[in-house]
């Protein structure tokens, strides 16, 4: 265990669950990361994005079609289930009393584990006719990942406040482009130091060093990051996704002149933000600076 997941399962912040990156949260951590969720709302109030909230799931043909497979098989989570005849349900039972896999008894289901908010968004948005200026859709959802780790701030499920601009290039663009602006200083009033940074996504592979580079090129992913586990390495809070034309032209998503849609999100890590601040103002939030509580619990 690194020395500040140590401190927070020792102050009950987290709650281990014996799988690294799986953690109960306490009413204390809660009320943090809630809090934060508020602030964004009232933040972006005057933005009007239209709230969808979904469970933490895709159907798996989205997921399918989104091509996450492509570039992450490693990460994700499909869901899968017990399907054979009653008579070979205790061979099921048997195989798990001795310890012996049982996987090859269970059948996929209709849904994967969502690995971002956004990703129920698409197909949905599809569903009607863009008009002009596009959607802006705000969405607030767990998301999983199989990335075990015991760095507290790489978790297996978490949460994501995304918004989501889909419209012409322009508008995604420049909608993408004031948002890092405008995050980097909600954050700062925070007191954390967040800066932005240009990324990339851990695509899977050797063919995904080329789209690494390519996104890195072309600046279609920015991260806003502060120090959480290390100095050295800075933990992304936030990212800012460009992805063009990908999810338009995946799910049949036009613009009001017929054109392919282009789509952004910005997403807010939720359990980093709170561990950032937990980092930067300590462990109590009573004793945390004015000018953070006033803004986290209103
Ligand atoms: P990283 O580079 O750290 O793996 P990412 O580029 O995969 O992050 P995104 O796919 O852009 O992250 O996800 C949006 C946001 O969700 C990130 O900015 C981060 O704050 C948060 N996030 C991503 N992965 C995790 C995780 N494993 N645990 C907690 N939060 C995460
Ligand atoms: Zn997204």
């Amino acid at each position: 265990m690194s020395t500040f997941l140590q401190e927070l399962v020792a102050k009950g912040l987290l709650i281990p669950t014996g799988v690294d990156g799986v953690y109960g949260r306490s009413g204390v951590f809660e009320d943090a990361l809630l809090g934060f969720d508020s602030y964004i709302s009232r933040l972006a109030e005057n933005d009007k994005a239209q709230v969808m909230r979904f469970p933490p799931l895709v159907t798996r043909e989205n997921f399918e079609k989104s091509g996450y497979l492509k570039s992450f098989p490693h990460l994700a989570g499909p869901v899968f289930s017990f399907n054979r005849p009653p008579a070979e349900h205790a061979a099921l039972l048997e195989r798990v009393q001795n310890g012996e896999p049982w996987a090859d008894m269970l059948a996929m289901t209709d849904t994967v584990l969502t690995p971002a908010a956004c990703y129920p968004v698409y197909p949905t948005v599809a569903r009607e006719p863009l008009a002009k200026g596009g959607r802006l859709i705000d969405v607030f959802s767990y998301c999983f990942r199989h990335e075990p780790s015991i760095d507290p701030a790489r978790m297996q499920m978490f949460r994501m406040r995304e918004f989501i601009r889909i419209g012409s290039p322009a508008e995604c663009e420049e909608w993408r482009d004031q948002w890092i602006e405008r995050a980097g200083h909600w954050l700062q009033d925070l007191g954390l130091p967040a800066e932005s940074a240009i990324a990339n996504d851990p695509f899977f592979g050797r063919g995904g060093k080329m789209l690494a580079l390519n996104q890195r090129a072309q600046h279609l992913k920015f991260e806003l990051v502060v120090p959480i586990a290390t100095v050295e390495e800075p933990t992304a809070i936030m990212s800012f996704n460009y992805h063009q034309e990908h999810f338009g032209k995946t799910f049949g998503i036009n613009q009001s002149d017929g054109e392919v849609a282009h789509t952004a999100c910005v997403g807010f890590g939720m359990e980093r933000v709170t561990l950032a601040l937990f980092k930067f103002h300590g462990l109590d939030p009573d004793k945390w600076p004015a000018g953070v509580r006033e803004r986290i619990f209103v």
